[in-house]
C-alpha cells in the first residue's frame, strides 16, 4: 500500500534526468548512442540483488507477469490452474485469457490457500497452483510445495501484495517456480502501473522475455534484424517506471519496518480481545494490514468509525467484490463459485484495517484503544 505514500523529490529528480541528461528515451531497447542508462535493465538487476533471485523481467503489470509465467510454465487451454478464494480477479483474469480454467481451492486461517482442500482439487488437467501472498502475509508454503512436489505441479506465486516478505529465510516468489510482483498504485512499491517477474530457471526467464517482447531474441544489435522463434506480445515496461521503480525499491526495508511500527500496536491491544489472522511460523510479513475477526455486533461499529476516522478498510469489507472469488460469476463457472462460497463466509467476518505511513503511530494507537472499547 504505502509505495504512492512515500514519493517524493527523489522520483522526481530522477526522472527530470532522464530528460535533462538522457535525452529523454523512454524505451527499454536500443538508441544506445543517445543515452547512459538502462534504466529497464538496472531496475531489473536491483530486484535480483534484493531478492537473491537469479533472473528477473520488468513487465507492464502484475496481471501481464501472471499470464507470462503461466505460459512460461506451459499451461495451455484447457488446463485447470488452481488458485486461491481470497484473491485479486488478476489471476483468474490471466488463467481464463490463455484458455485455461480457474480452480477455486478454499482458504485457511491463514486467508491464503488451504494445503487440505489443495490436496481435493488437483486432477490429471493440473498444471500450475497459484498460492496468493494477500496482504503481505505468506501462505502456508511448506506444506503447498510438498503437494505440489509429490504431484509434480508446478507453482506461480502470486507475490503482489507481499513483496519483500520471506518464507524459511527465503524472498516470496522464489520458493516455486516463478514469482509474480506488481508495482500498480496500490502495492507496497510502485511505478504507477508495472510489474515483474522473479525465478532462478533460466528456461522461464528465456521464454518470459522473448514473450513479453514480440519474441525477439535480441540476439543482434538491431531490432529490426533480430530472430524470434513464435509470436509474443507487447508486455515491456518503459524507462520512466524503471526510473521510479529504482528508487522506490530502496525505499523498501524502511516501509516495512515502518509498517511494522503501525502493525504491532494494534496487534499489542487488539490481539487479546480478537483472533487475530494467522501468520506461517517460518514467515516474515510486510504488514499491510491488520486483520481480525469480528462476527458480533460490534463488527458494523468498527467499519464506521475506521471510515470516519480516515482509516476505511483494505479489501475486507470495503473491496471485497474484488478480492473473493464468490463474485467473480462473470468469468467463473458455477461451480466454482459454490467452491468459494465457505471462504467468502470467512473473510466476512473479518476486519483488515490498512497500514498507512502517514497516519502516525500515535493514530494507530488512538484507534486500536478506541476499538477495543467497542462494545
Ligand atoms: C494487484 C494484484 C495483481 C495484479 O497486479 P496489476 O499490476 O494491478 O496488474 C495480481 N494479484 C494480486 C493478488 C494483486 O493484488
Amino acid at each position: 500500500m504505502p509505495g504512492f505514500e512515500v514519493i517524493d523529490q527523489k522520483e522526481r529528480k530522477e526522472i527530470s534526468k532522464l530528460f535533462l541528461k538522457q535525452n529523454g528515451i523512454l524505451f527499454a531497447h536500443g538508441f544506445d548512442k543517445l543515452r547512459k542508462n538502462f534504466h529497464v535493465r538496472e531496475f531489473e538487476k536491483k530486484i535480483c540483488n534484493h531478492t537473491k533471485s537469479k533472473y528477473c523481467l520488468a513487465v507492464s503489470s502484475g496481471t501481464a507477469a501472471i499470464k507470462i509465467s503461466l505460459l512460461a510454465l506451459g499451461v495451455r487451454a484447457g488446463d485447470e490452474v488452481i488458485t486461491q478464494a481470497f484473491n485479486f480477479i488478476a489471476t483468474a483474469e490471466a488463467i481464463n485469457d490463455i484458455g485455461a480454467k480457474t480452480v477455486i481451492c478454499k482458504i485457511d486461517d491463514t486467508l491464503n490457500m488451504d494445503p487440505e482442500d489443495l490436496k481435493k482439487k488437483i486432477t490429471k488437467k493440473t498444471k500450475a497452483i497459484i498460492p496468493v501472498h494477500m496482504l503481505g502475509v505468506s501462505a502456508e508454503m511448506e506444506q503447498i510445495l510438498k503437494i505440489a512436489k509429490k504431484k509434480k505441479i508446478p507453482i506461480c506465486e502470486d507475490v503482489c501484495e507481499a513483496f519483500g516478505g520471506t518464507y524459511n529465510g527465503k524472498y516470496l516468489g522464489l520458493l516455486g517456480k516463478v514469482g509474480v510482483i506488481s508495482f500498480d498504485f496500490g502495492k507496497i512499491i510502485t511505478t504507477g502501473e508495472g510489474g515483474a517477474i522473479i525465478t532462478n530457471n533460466k528456461k522461464i526467464f528465456e521464454f518470459a522475455k522473448q514473450y513479453h517482447d514480440h519474441g525477439h531474441e535480441n540476439k543482434y544489435s538491431s531490432r529490426g534484424n533480430d530472430s524470434a522463434k513464435f509470436f509474443g506480445f507487447n508486455f515491456r515496461m518503459t524507462e520512466m517506471q524503471a526510473i521510479i521503480g529504482k528508487v522506490q525499491l530502496g525505499k523498501l526495508k524502511t516501509i516495512i519496518k515502518k509498517n511494522k511500527e503501525r502493525y504491532l500496536i494494534l496487534e499489542k491491544i487488539l490481539k487479546s480481545k480478537f483472533k487475530v489472522r494467522k501468520i506461517p511460523k517460518k514467515s516474515s510479513q510486510t504488514y499491510e494490514a491488520f486483520i481480525f475477526e469480528v462476527n458480533s455486533r460490534k463488527r458494523s461499529k468498527i467499519i464506521k468509525l475506521l471510515s470516519q476516522k480516515g482509516f476505511g478498510t483494505k479489501n475486507l469489507p470495503d473491496a471485497i467484490k474484488w478480492h473473493c472469488s464468490y463474485f467473480w460469476g462473470r468469468g467463473l463457472g458455477k461451480k466454482e463459485i459454490r467452491n468459494s462460497l465457505v471462504s467468502k463466509e470467512k473473510l466476512s467476518e473479518n476486519i483488515a484495517i490498512p497500514i498507512f505511513l502517514k497516519k502516525t503511530i500515535k493514530e494507530y494507537f488512538n484507534l486500536a484503544n478506541k476499538i477495543s472499547k467497542i462494545n
